[in-house]
């Protein structure tokens, strides 16, 4: 972020969507402290921060008589404790754009702060609509985006507002700045092996991610309730395990193009299987192709960690989308558990590893490894379409 904002306004484009519960508290302020970095560093250079985000999708969840649920989600529920962490008050505009907005900017002295309204009370946000967007843009100098959770919706605050600034008037800030360096780093110039580590529910939410990783890694690990699909295209016998059945031809597909390219892909071997879906069911360990009826896998089996583990310790480059299991219950989180320690070992030897969003950020955080992996991305669907290779409108609008 190399742009002189002192006496600026800097329009700030933050990803404060954090959850909150009944009691209107926010019960995980992570998505808040990873963007200090850059409102610190603007307020310290003698910049006004103007900050807007959205909070959930108030259009999509209306009242009943239509009109949108202000007090679920307002901004305001946010804005106590964003004055704590920046350590000064917080001016707040009721609506992103107009008058009050308007008039509350243009008195903004440098070291103030002044928050937006949430972006998305108004369908010209997720509508890209340009018109908002210049309204957006006119009561600030300076853009700067450091929301990557968004960076892959082309809406107004993200991505078409940028247009009303010049190039050398808008920038990442440190966040964005640092997903978008961290991505690239493993998908343009990796340190081989590359290990890449893919689990989760389904194959058809990861089949792109699929396809690319077969394309340019040395070896795909499959675990989670997308390998059933897997079994049962090869003959197995899954039992009552998660399988997409229209995709069977498709998991061939995978398996074939993996041969062709000479990328070696591992599937479990053996998997931890149960008579229910739930914590305290009925265990057992069964071969992955002949899963009992009745039975259905929750998680990778002993030989399977062994394998994996094995796989991700030899690697130079990780990265890991996806648990390995229901990693949720307890009983079925040892095969996630053990992949995230490996990771975890793995970097401690020298490999980079990239955390790559969603299921496998919890995971990792679970098992209190966060800080001892390389990388840990706050942007689920926004890593997920940048590890598949698609330009993130987000960030196009910012690099040109
Ligand atoms: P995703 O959001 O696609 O990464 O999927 C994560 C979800 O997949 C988690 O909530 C897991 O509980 C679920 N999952 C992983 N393995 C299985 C499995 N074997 N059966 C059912 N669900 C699974």
């Amino acid at each position: 972020m190399n742009i002189e904002v002192a006496g600026k306004k800097v329009l700030v484009r933050v990803d404060f969507n954090v959850p909150i519960d009944k009691q209107k508290r926010i019960t995980d302020d992570t998505r808040m402290r990873k963007a200090l970095p850059t409102l610190q560093y603007i307020l310290d250079q003698g910049g006004a921060l103007i900050l807007m985000s959205h909070l959930g999708r108030p259009l999509k969840k209306l009242k009943e008589d239509g009109s949108i649920n202000v007090e679920k989600f307002t901004l305001r529920l946010i804005i106590k404790h964003l004055s704590n962490l920046l350590e000064r008050p917080v001016k707040f505009a009721s609506s992103c754009v107009g008058d009050e907005a308007n008039r509350l900017s243009s008195s903004l002295q440098p070291g103030e702060v002044l928050l937006l309204e949430n972006t998305r009370f108004h369908e010209g946000e997720e509508a890209g609509d340009v018109a908002f967007a210049k309204e957006l843009s006119s009561i600030a100098d300076i853009y700067v985006n450091d929301a990557f959770g968004t960076a892959h919706r082309a809406h107004a605050s993200t991505t078409v507002v940028a247009q009303f600034f010049d190039a050398s008037q808008k920038s990442f800030g440190f966040l964005m700045e640092s997903e978008v360096s961290n991505g690239s780093k493993v998908l343009n110039d990796p340190q081989r092996p590359l290990v890449a580590i893919t689990g989760g529910a389904k194959v058809s939410d990861k089949l792109l991610l699929l396809e690319r990783l077969i394309d340019f890694a040395d070896t795909v690990i499959i675990g989670g309730g997308m390998a059933y699909t897997f079994f049962k295209a090869q003959g197995g016998s899954i039992g009552k395990s998660i399988c997409e059945h229209n995709k069977l031809d498709l998991a061939l597909d995978l398996m074939k193009k993996a041969k062709e390219k000479g990328t070696t892909l591992l599937l479990p071997v053996d998997n931890i299987a149960a008579d229910d879906f739930s914590n305290d069911a009925n265990r057992q360990t069964v071969d992955s192709m002949n899963i009992p009826d009745g039975w259905e896998g929750l998680d990778i089996g002993p030989k399977s960690i062994d394998a994996f583990v094995a796989a991700i310790k030899s690697a130079k480059t990780i990265i890991w989308n996806g648990p390995m299991g229901v990693f949720e219950f307890d009983n079925f989180a040892t095969g996630t558990n053990s992949v995230a320690k490996a990771v975890a070992d793995a970097t401690a030897a020298g490999a980079f590893s990239l955390i790559g969003g969603g299921d496998s950020v919890a995971a990792i955080k679970k098992n209190g490894l966060d800080d001892e992996v390389s990388f840990v991305s706050t942007g689920g669907g926004a890593m997920l379409e940048f590890l598949e290779g698609k330009e993130l409108p987000g960030i196009k609008a910012i690099t040109g």
